[in-house]
């Protein structure tokens, strides 16, 4: 082979977020060798970003870029969260594109070729979304449902229902959702805000090859709920709005009752109604109060500035405790 003369092939990572995989990885990464085999003129590499695992996934993972050069791998030095996982990933991808997807084999490897040949017609997302969702109940798939109708309808960004993080994303991409510093990050919405030319590639989801889902519907709300407050402020709106109709109910009210007063004489009765109407209304503004609070929170944490990852061990020459190559993510360091 002349060295130099070929043309450059087209790279492409494959990025992997992982916590406590050691069930699925040796599974995962045979299954992914086995596809990237299969498609000629892309030179792949892996990533792996071990978001704090306490099982041997980090080691197994070493062992893979110990035997083979392609596999880079990054640990963080706690468990961050597989939205600030991924974000580390996407600071340390050098490649032309990447392609997220999850370690338990959830994510059908076979789908890249299908994706790196829109990517190659000039898609820049290319998603998968799901057709159907096996191995979830009926009550997650409706949550999941209503939680996208309600989010489309506040937000003038066009939401992909039904996507999860398994896409490939070109250069433009990738630069565009590194410059989203935010701490409270939910990946998938950011996906839909930076826009650009999407292509979704339609799958049926796999339930898991082995190991148990990190998501519990404690963590599926929260992420929920960073998807709402990084759209849009509605609920905050929603509250005004409502304060300003009752408000007006009630002064309609008062009217009423001053009137009749005069007219007819007072009379005592009405506790029942006082009640309810104090028990109603004691409700609204706690929620109210709830709903104010969770913006507030949010301003309070990104105030912080805190870099959203730390680096622990890794084979990409990163300096541990740092946030990024060549880039100052923690606040004063480089002015003093
Ligand atoms: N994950 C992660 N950090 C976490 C939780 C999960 O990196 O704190 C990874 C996990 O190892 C997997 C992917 O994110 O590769 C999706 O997680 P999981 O399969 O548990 O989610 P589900 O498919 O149930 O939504
Ligand atoms: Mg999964």
């Amino acid at each position: 082979m002349i060295v130099g003369m070929e043309e450059a092939q087209p790279s492409v990572t494959i990025l992997v977020p992982m916590y406590n995989e050691e069930a699925v990885l040796e599974l995962f990464y045979a299954e992914l060798n086995r596809v990237i085999d299969t498609i000629p003129g892309v030179d792949f590499t892996y990533l792996f970003i071990d978001d704090g695992s306490r099982d041997a996934s980090l080691s197994i993972v070493k062992n893979f870029a110990e035997n083979d050069s392609r596999v880079d791998y990054l640990a963080l030095s706690r468990n961050f969260g597989k939205e600030r996982a991924l974000l580390a990933g996407f600071d340390h991808v050098g490649t032309d594109a990447v392609v997220v997807i999850d370690a338990d084999l959830q994510d059908p490897p076979a789908l890249i070729a299908e994706m790196i040949g829109y990517w190659r017609e000039g898609y820049q997302d290319v998603y998968a979304q799901r057709r159907t969702r096996q191995g979830e109940t009926w009550m997650k798939r409706a949550t999941s449902n209503a939680y996208y109708r309600v989010l489309q309808s506040v937000t003038r960004v066009e939401i992909q229902a039904n996507t999860g993080d398994y896409r490939l994303l070109d250069r433009a991409c990738l630069d565009a959702l590194t410059r989203f510093r935010e701490s409270e990050r939910n990946t998938k919405a950011l996906f839909s805000w930076i826009g650009f030319r999407k292509k979704a590639i339609l799958f049926d989801r796999d339930p898991r090859a082995a190991g148990k889902s990190k998501f519990n519907y404690w963590r599926l709300t929260n992420l929920a709920l960073d998807g709402i407050t990084s759209f849009t402020t509605a609920p905050l709106r929603v509250s005004g709005v409502f304060g300003a109709v009752v408000s007006l109910v009630a002064f309609i009210y008062l009217l009423v009752i001053v009137v009749r007063a005069l007219l007819f004489g007072s009379d005592a009765a009405g506790y029942p109604s006082l009640m309810a109407v104090i028990l109603f209304l004691g409700g609204v503004q706690l929620m109210s109060l709830g709903a104010i609070g969770e913006y507030v929170g949010r301003i309070f944490n990104e105030t912080k500035n805190r870099p959203p990852y730390l680096v622990g061990e890794n084979n990409l020459g990163e300096i541990p405790g740092l946030g990024r190559r060549g880039h100052d993510d923690t606040p004063g360091q480089a002015g003093q």
